[in-house]
């Protein structure tokens, strides 16, 4: 029979055998089993996404935070020192400062701007080193090569997530990286309609991770990785446009006076610009700028816009807003976001494939009453 060209979504949660021999072969590796193991349509994305990464193997998880506590808990199991980034997603952070510690993993966070000296403390303590590059909300980058080399030097493993640029933006693995993680639910899958979450790296890491999935159960459903595997045929041609769309609003964002800053990878003001240039592809689809008002000029920005969507995650075909204040960082006080680098009034867009003009008249109207709501 002809194939198809498309993976075809296999429903089944077990496999039938012909006898035990067979059985004891599948539980050997050989073939399918059950599909908390492995299942044909989640392998079929599998192996798409270590082709996109470049990575010997990659594995699909029912969200990015299963990806990310299923990876950490295996690789930290025979190396129980974790050094994160301070600026990750809130997630990962709440995970790195509750939930590790209590499982005897010692945890310590680090700055963006002060990683070679959180490194140089660590002298005698390999362990994993964690971070994003480009940062949310900020926007921030970290020099991925750089970092790679020094983590390396001290034993210790690199893991990134990769989730704001997407590998069609950022590599992480071709600059050394030893694992790379991603939310999928974000720019991977593309569209707002599903969870999913990512792990790739050596086939040897990643077996372990694998078995680490296979206890915990955290394994994606075949649905859902059928639509991760249909969004992944348009990453490259989205990515592209949204780059594009994002770098002429924040051009445009940037002229506005009642705009005091905006954090753009893309835009030579940023100031790891030149670092992009080498590091990433394009600027990607994620910026930030601060409204002048604080949070009410703000909120009254997001609420006026009618193209663009106030809502939560990131890197679909839909344009969305979202206010730190209120989201990610919503538990933080103006004190400690200003410590951020998380300006009053700061707002964060996703940028979708909406045209580029209407996304700008848009803004034209969320600006007008941004300034209607600025305290005099
Ligand atoms: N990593 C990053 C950078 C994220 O933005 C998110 C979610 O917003 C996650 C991980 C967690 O992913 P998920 O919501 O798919 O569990």
């Amino acid at each position: 029979m002809p194939e198809p060209i498309v993976p075809p979504i296999v429903a089944s949660s077990t496999f039938r055998f012909r006898d035990n021999e067979e059985v004891l072969r599948a539980v050997r590796g050989e073939g399918h089993l059950y599909s908390r193991w492995d299942n044909p349509t989640v392998q079929a994305v599998e192996a798409e996404l270590a082709r996109l990464c470049g990575a010997e193997r990659a594995l699909c998880f029912g969200s990015g935070m299963a990806a990310i506590s299923s990876a950490l808990l295996t690789l930290l199991r025979d190396r129980p020192r974790l050094l994160c980034q301070e600026q990750v997603y809130g997630g990962t952070y709440e995970l790195a400062r509750d939930f590790l510690p209590r499982h005897g993993i010692s945890t310590d966070f680090f700055s963006i701007d002060a990683w070679e000296e959180a490194l140089e403390r660590e002298v005698g303590q390999p362990g994993v080193v964690y971070v994003e590059t480009p940062t949310n909300p900020a926007l921030r980058l970290i020099d991925l090569r750089r970092l790679a080399a020094a983590v390396h030097e001290r034993g210790a493993l690199l893991v990134v997530d990769n989730t704001f640029a997407t590998p069609a933006l950022q590599r992480p693995l071709d600059l050394g990286a030893d694992v790379e993680l991603h939310s999928a639910t974000k720019g991977l899958g593309g569209h707002h309609d599903l969870l999913a979450g990512v792990v790739c790296g050596r086939a040897e890491t990643i077996q372990a991770i694998w078995q680490t999935r296979k206890l915990l159960g955290g394994v994606l459903d075949p649905f859902q990785a059928f639509l991760l595997h249909r969004g992944l045929k348009t990453l490259d041609l989205r990515l592209e446009r949204q780059s594009a769309t994002a770098l002429e609003l924040a051009r445009f964002l940037a002229e506005q006076p009642e705009v005091s800053e905006v954090h753009y990878p893309g835009l030579e003001s940023h100031p790891e610009h030149a670092l992009a240039q080498r590091q990433m592809k394009a600027g990607g689809g994620m910026l930030a700028c601060a409204i002048r008002g604080g949070e009410a000029a703000a909120r009254a920005f997001s609420e006026a816009l009618r193209v663009v969507t106030l809502a939560p995650s990131l890197g679909g075909t839909e344009t969305l807003i979202t206010l730190p204040s209120t989201t990610t960082h919503v538990n933080l006080s103006e004190e400690e976001r200003a410590q951020s680098g998380l300006p009053p009034g700061l707002v964060r867009i996703s940028v979708g494939l909406e045209p580029a003009e209407e996304l700008r008249a848009d803004f034209a109207l969320g600006l007008a009453a941004a300034r209607a709501a600025a305290p005099a």
